[in-house]
């Protein structure tokens, strides 16, 4: 399996080529999207791709919010169809952050109301989804293009492992080994 500097090197050297490919098939030529999707896809590619699923480099990115993803890191194993599969390891970990986005904001403001400030952890959550709905839907290019750049980075891990383990001496001598016998 590739080491953490390896993906990192290939996704800073993807981004330029990966956001040409974007440029040219996007249908509006639209810069703020252009650069949505580069900074989701360098984001993602350092700190949110496949590898959350083990004590990586990529889960210790997280700092001190790493307990987000202790859940996540603990429950799908490693290297599996949840965390690697090229469309459903981005698209679970897209909502695996909203609900745990969704949670910590619930806690965060039940805390608060116990405090004695009554903003009502229901409600002003749900009120920051309709934020965040309205925002996307004003900004549509953008945020296809951000959710873009960021399943394209957990695609491209996983294609570097893929080729990491193809690649691998032992693979090659044993299937050496094979065509010989
Ligand atoms: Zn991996």
């Amino acid at each position: 399996m590739p080491g953490a500097s390896v993906h990192d090197v290939v996704t800073v050297t993807a981004v330029s080529f990966v956001n040409g490919v974007y440029w040219h098939i996007q249908p509006h030529q639209h810069v703020a999207a252009a650069l949505w999707f580069t900074g989701t896809f360098l984001v993602a590619g350092y700190a949110c791709a496949g590898d959350l699923d083990t004590n990586s480099r990529e889960y210790r990115a997280w700092g001190p919010l790493r307990f987000i993803w202790w859940p996540y890191r603990v429950m799908v194993p490693h290297r599996s169809w949840i965390s690697h599969g090229m469309v459903t390891g981005g698209l679970i970990r897209a909502l695996y952050l909203a609900a745990a986005i969704t949670v910590i904001t619930v806690i965060s403001v039940w805390g608060i109301d116990l405090l004695g400030q009554h903003f009502g952890p229901g409600a002003f959550t749900s009120g920051l989804w309709r934020h965040t709905a309205a925002a996307v839907q004003n900004h549509t290019v953008s945020a296809l293009a951000a959710f873009v750049g960021f399943m394209a980075a957990g695609a491209l891990h996983t294609l570097t492992d893929l080729i990491g383990s193809a690649l691998k001496p032992g693979k090659r001598t044993q299937r050496r080994r094979r065509s010989a016998v």
